[in-house]
């Protein structure tokens, strides 16, 4: 039996939002014990059975659960998901002032995925509009794929359908790791199969690649590209034949460069760009010290006019944004 992928399960302590995890074989899952008393009620819909703090909740995240679990594998894929042969459990905790977050794990063995688990907690507002969204694109990915995704490109991807608020909050933590030394370095974030202890650049620089690449894109040029290194184990060429980007330095560079400029619509072709220097700050050892580090002279892409196709608007009176949900 083999456990090496689980790497805990989140808690309203941790520094991170969302987690998941893959299991290569069937293994236990500690959900913890403070799963039985603050659930009142449950709901059953096709694919998931949720445990909330109410049945109006519950029903709530269900029917939010089959509608995202639809229009998002749509959004991936071209298509949804046939139905699972078990249902995923849900188990959230809400409440309004709760930390936004997510675990979700699964098991992988001979090609197939099976035993769901998401436990969700935060406000009614966030969990709808985008831990769920977030945490049901884990379990699109995962159905997709059947294997396990480099982390910056499961977490970027499933963080690009939060809430343009959550999206936001990444973005200006992008700039402060980039301009702090805690950028990773893309040769090195490409092969990480696991959360590195310094977990939060990852997402955020994972969600910034993501949308980068995305924009470029599309979502369904998104996992054609992720399948093809996922298959071949070359980046490079995966990079080359859906983006037409030399190499994953070059990517890195071409993404800085569009970083700094305010995320602004890609054009439709940056393949050919002179090679630089890497600028990520910090990340290498033995890094040239004359590499020019970024410059903090961003300016935060704002997220008016960008509203997240996912979002539950309805569900977000007066848009406080509470910002305060910020790192944890
Ligand atoms: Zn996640």
């Amino acid at each position: 039996m083999e456990q090496g992928r689980i790497t805990g399960v989140n808690g309203t302590a941790r520094p991170y939002r969302h987690r998941v995890h893959w299991v290569l074989v069937v293994a236990a899952i500690c959900l913890g014990s403070q799963a039985t008393e603050a659930f009142a009620a449950g709901h059953r819909t096709q694919n998931f059975v949720i445990e909330a703090p109410t049945a109006a909740l519950a029903r709530r995240i269900g029917d939010a659960a089959e509608q995202y679990r639809h229009d998002l594998a749509i959004e991936w894929l071209g298509k949804p998901l046939p139905r699972w042969s078990r249902p995923c459990p849900i188990v959230a905790q809400v409440a309004p002032h709760l930390g936004a977050g997510g675990a979700t794990s699964f098991v992988f063995d001979t090609g197939e995925v099976f035993n769901w688990n998401m436990t969700i907690q935060g406000s009614e507002e966030r969990i709808l509009d985008s831990v769920l969204p977030h945490e049901i694109t884990h379990t699109i990915f995962a159905s997709h794929f059947r294997q396990p995704l480099p982390r910056w490109a499961d977490e970027g991807a499933c963080t690009t359908v939060e809430h343009p608020v959550e999206r936001a909050r990444q973005h200006r933590l992008l700039i402060e790791f980039l301009t702090t030394g805690r950028g990773i370095a893309f040769p090195r974030m490409f092969e990480m199969r696991e959360y590195p202890p310094d977990v939060l650049p990852l997402y955020s620089q994972g969600y910034s690649l993501a949308r980068y690449l995305i924009e470029r894109g599309g979502r369904h040029t998104y996992v054609a590209f992720v399948g093809d290194g996922l298959a071949s184990n070359d980046w490079a060429s995966a990079l080359a034949k859906y983006y037409a980007i030399d190499g994953l330095a070059n990517l890195q560079n071409v993404w800085l460069d569009w970083v700094r400029k305010g995320c602004p619509a890609p054009p439709a072709a940056v393949a050919g760009m002179p090679p630089r220097s890497l600028t990520i700050t910090g990340t290498t050892r033995g890094q040239s010290p004359d590499s020019a580090p970024i410059t903090p002279s961003y300016e935060v892409a704002t997220t008016s006019g960008r509203r997240s196709i996912y979002a539950l608007q309805a569900r977000r009176p007066g848009d406080s944004s509470s910002p305060a949900e910020s790192v944890r």
